[in-house]
């Protein structure tokens, strides 16, 4: 059996039998035991394992692709056509979820008695949320970059990683090619060093897939769901729509790829990204099948897909969005148009800001609150539902990072930007 379809496998296995466990034996001292003995360890040695990879995986990638564009003009232009396709994307995703809240107000109809519920049952991870302090100003830019890029990398502060890779790659263009040469040797031997590894991590993926969905499905709880179904259901519709349609067309226009074709090769990324909930984890597979499925070249992989894991979140976005405006509207405070356009800008710019790890967006949404005048605490109502609806929206955010890719894999063949170079 090929590896995608034995990781397709153990998610559907985990979480068939993770639902059941849930159902028939939600507290049993035995399945708390196996939760706590196999699923999670066999779930967290997999992660680990792409984790541990990122750090080097996006050093050694950024510059060989920064150093690979060669000269730093057409670095720019690269760059530049990269982020005007996130900003691009980000914003449409966000349009499709303001639209789609604004329509079915699930809000308005939630019982305050729910609502205090929801909140008094989530008040100690609410306070943990809001000691993590966020600020949204140029503090954001200006902590993009690091003092010290060791301990940037110890944090996995991937924006200010990033920042030292580019800066590091553009600098070897501008060095004698005889003194660069053994440094790139060098990167590229741990490029392939470190995609041997995710080889070893994905032989572990169908188990380790299964570890986290069971995890998650036999601890979650299914009747938050149905108490907030409306909401649940204007996210993940919103995400689907994104997906299907405005992804797919992206790919179609941007990329000129056929969209059935891009989701079929992308299978193993999006359920990489769905039981884990997260970017930085998904990176290392997203650039292995990006070369490897969607023949997209190294350079621009190594460019592209390290940056769009950390600054292009299209699921994040939307999420964002729905969620502070279905909060207004429990709490009955009225936005008005130019409100929401603060809260559309906002959640564009919280989608670079947040961190690509489970639940990273959470501490941006609620300044976010803050912002528009909803009480902060306010997300304890949907943070039992927040691990599903992550499980989605990353693998959104993964996907429209790839579309990213593809599109600038197509601008670079043509061959006056080969001439450019
Ligand atoms: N889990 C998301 C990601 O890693 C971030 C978030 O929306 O919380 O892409």
């Amino acid at each position: 059996m090929q590896l995608h379809n034995k990781i397709l496998l153990g998610l559907f296995v985990g979480a068939v039998a993770g639902v059941t466990a849930n159902t028939f034996a939600a507290d049993a001292v035995w399945l708390n035991w196996i939760i706590d003995n196999v699923a999670n360890p066999v779930g967290q040695v997999f992660l680990r394992m792409l984790l541990m990879t990122v750090v080097p995986l996006v050093f050694a990638s950024i510059t060989l692709g920064v150093a690979g564009i060669g000269n730093i003009k057409h670095l720019g232009g690269i760059g530049g056509r990269t982020l005007a396709y996130f900003l691009f994307s980000t914003t449409v995703s966000v349009v499709i979820g303001l639209t789609l809240v604004n329509t079915f107000h699930p809000g308005a109809g939630l019982d305050p008695a729910l609502r205090q519920q929801l909140m008094d049952t989530y008040q100690t991870q609410t306070e943990g949320l809001q000691q993590r302090e966020v600020a949204l100003d140029v503090s954001l830019l200006v902590n993009m970059v690091p003092r010290n890029a060791v301990q940037a990398a110890a944090n996995m502060d991937m924006l200010a990683v990033i920042f030292f890779s580019i800066v590091f790659g553009a600098a070897l263009t501008l060095i004698s090619k005889d003194r660069a040469a053994p440094m790139l040797r060098l990167l590229e031997a741990l490029g392939d060093v470190v995609i041997k590894i995710i080889d070893f991590a994905m032989k572990l993926a169908p188990y380790g897939v299964f570890g986290l969905i069971f995890v998650v499905t036999s601890r979650f709880g299914w009747n938050v769901l149905g108490e907030l179904g409306g909401y649940v259901a204007i996210v993940v519709a919103g995400l689907f729509i994104h997906g299907a349609v405005g992804l797919s067309l992206f790919v179609k226009f941007f990329a000129r790829r056929s969209p059935l074709e891009f989701w079929k090769k992308i299978r193993a990324v999006m359920v990489t990204a769905f039981s884990t909930s997260s970017s930085n984890a998904t990176l290392p597979t997203s650039i292995k099948v990006a070369e490897e499925e969607l023949g997209i070249s190294p350079k621009v992989a190594g460019f592209v897909l390290p940056l769009g894991a950390t600054m292009n979140m299209n699921g994040t976005s939307l999420y964002e969005g729905i969620t502070v405006l279905f909060l207004a509207q429990v709490f009955g405070v009225d936005l008005n148009v130019g409100q929401q356009l603060v809260v559309l800008l906002l959640s564009v710019i919280t989608a670079v800001g947040a961190a690509g790890v489970p639940g990273g967006s959470l501490p941006l949404i609620m300044v976010m609150l803050a912002t528009v005048g909803v009480p902060a605490e306010g997300i304890g109502i949907i943070l039992g539902v927040d691990r599903i609806l992550d499980m989605c929206r990353t693998t959104v955010n993964v996907a429209g990072d790839l579309s990213a890719a593809a599109y600038i894999d197509r601008i670079e063949r043509r061959p006056e930007a080969t001439t450019a170079a």
